[in-house]
């Protein structure tokens, strides 16, 4: 039987889910808690474990697998995969190697084990493993873990039992098993944002759709869409959504930030935006992500000089130039998108503006999940409480509500503690707990 793979809901990402409804559950003969192996048309293959599915999917075929295991498995949303009982045995013991720059003191060998327990690895996969905070991880992000050896060898589960070494070698060295992300290409999935579920689904048909089936457009022969304009507030996602759409497809990612390119590069800001699409198109399929392209391309009544007309003359011009050369697609940002010049609006250029607007009381939520996902949140807290008490907040503002949270926590447990300092006490990082009172004086502040 094959299910469509959807996106996991943001609370159950990165802990080797894969939630399937009962109906799928009872005609696959599964069980909670069992291993499947996950493959789709490719060579690619993942091992999750498998988790009641949300009351939504009932009857309707889905399985549900986070952007890591998409990945793994080389797939996308809405494909088909294969599922099957998966072969894991128990590990006796798991050797990780940690990311280069990220130093601990002590044994985190027991805090690995806690967080990655019933997940099953196989040798040179990377797994996320969450850190409320470090030099490497802001709030609710993870720092990539690599599995460098495993006994016995093969797909194992990490029990309760299981011994965790830390490799000598740092993750980087260690040789992967595939699924990793080229270079260029980000690692945010779609399970790290929140509330902009509509939002996605525009975009991805917008880009992903046409990258990923491209057949599908010359049989129609109907142009794929160029690019698209996100606008909106400030900090509340749309460089995440754009990162996100490049991961998911594996498309190298290039950004150009409106201000500077017309200062930094004052004088040659033709000559950058040219370098910019020529790198681009050397590693399609990517996506060319323009930040703040109010600055690049204001209405020309308001644009001053002859630099800016120039400018926004190269960028029409090499948007224009796009449909021959293939699998490179724009994606712009602005926060004031009726400066923008309507030259660059009308049809051709940007196919399709989506609004990315303040997120209500659900996404609030929801995006409140994604960065307390790897926190240590004390038993009970009631993230509704601040999803409703943080009217008017974007995601950004967000994100740093649950820093400043973890923050006081360390605080808390350690007023003597040098957040500056690149090493990380194991023991700190095992007794942190961050804590209802800890939120509400993040709110205060
Ligand atoms: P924008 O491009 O709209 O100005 P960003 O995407 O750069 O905003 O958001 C800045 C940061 O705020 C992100 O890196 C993320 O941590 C957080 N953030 C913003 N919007 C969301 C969201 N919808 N879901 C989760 N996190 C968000």
């Amino acid at each position: 039987m094959k299910l469509t793979v959807k996106p996991l809901k943001q609370k159950d990402a990165g802990r080797g889910l894969a939630a399937i409804d009962r109906v799928s559950m009872n005609e696959l003969d599964l069980e909670n808690g069992d291993y499947i192996v996950i493959t789709g048309k490719g060579d690619g293959r993942a091992v999750a474990r498998v988790w009641p599915g949300y009351p939504e999917d009932e009857g309707r075929g889905i399985v549900r697998i986070d952007g890591r295991l998409r990945q793994e498995a080389d797939v996308g949303i809405d494909d088909t995969v294969t599922i099957e009982p998966a072969d894991v045995k128990p590990a006796k013991s798991v050797t990780v190697a940690l990311p280069q720059n990220l130093r601990i003191r002590g044994d985190i060998g027991p805090l690995v084990r806690d967080k990655l327990s019933g997940q099953a690895v196989t040798e040179g996969q990377t797994v996320p493993f969450s850190l409320s905070f470090g030099p490497m991880a802001s709030s609710g992000q993870s720092v990539p873990l690599k599995i460098a050896s495993t006994s016995p060898s093969g797909t194992v589960v990490i029990t309760d039992s299981t011994s965790i070494e830390i490799s000598e070698t740092p993750a980087e060295q260690v040789s992967s098993s595939g699924g990793t992300s080229a270079e260029g290409v980000p690692n945010v999935t779609y399970e790290d944002i929140g509330g902009l579920d509509d939002e996605l689904d525009q975009v991805r048909e917008m880009i992903e759709l046409p990258m990923r089936h491209p057949e599908l457009f010359q049989q129609l022969g109907i142009e794929p869409p160029k690019g698209v304009l996100l606008h909106g507030p400030p900090g509340t996602g749309k460089t995440l959504m754009a990162k996100a759409v490049a991961n998911e497809i594996d498309a190298h990612f290039e950004t150009i930030s409106g201000p500077e390119i017309m200062s930094k590069y004052y004088g040659e800001s033709e000559e950058k935006l040219r370098e910019v699409f020529e790198e681009a198109e050397e590693n399609a399929p990517a996506i060319v992500f323009i930040d703040e392209l109010d600055s690049i391309a204001a209405k020309r009544e308001d644009a001053g000089g002859d630099v800016e007309r120039r400018v926004v003359a190269q960028l029409l011009s090499l948007m224009d130039g796009l449909e021959e050369r293939g699998r490179v697609t724009v994606i712009a940002a602005t926060n004031r998108v009726d400066d923008i010049d309507p030259a660059l609006r009308r049809g051709g250029r940007f196919d399709r503006e989506i609004e990315i607007g303040v997120p209500d009381k659900d996404g609030r939520k929801e995006i409140l999940q994604v960065h307390t996902r790897g926190m240590p949140l004390q038993e009970g807290i009631d993230l509704d409480r601040y999803a409703e008490n943080t009217h008017g907040f974007v995601g950004a503002d967000l994100e740093s509500l649950t820093r400043e949270g973890a923050m006081n926590a360390l605080r808390r447990i350690r007023p003597d503690l040098d957040l500056e300092s690149e090493e990380i006490d194991a023991e700190v990082l095992e007794t942190l707990e961050v804590t209802e009172a800890d939120f509400k004086e993040a709110l205060k502040g």
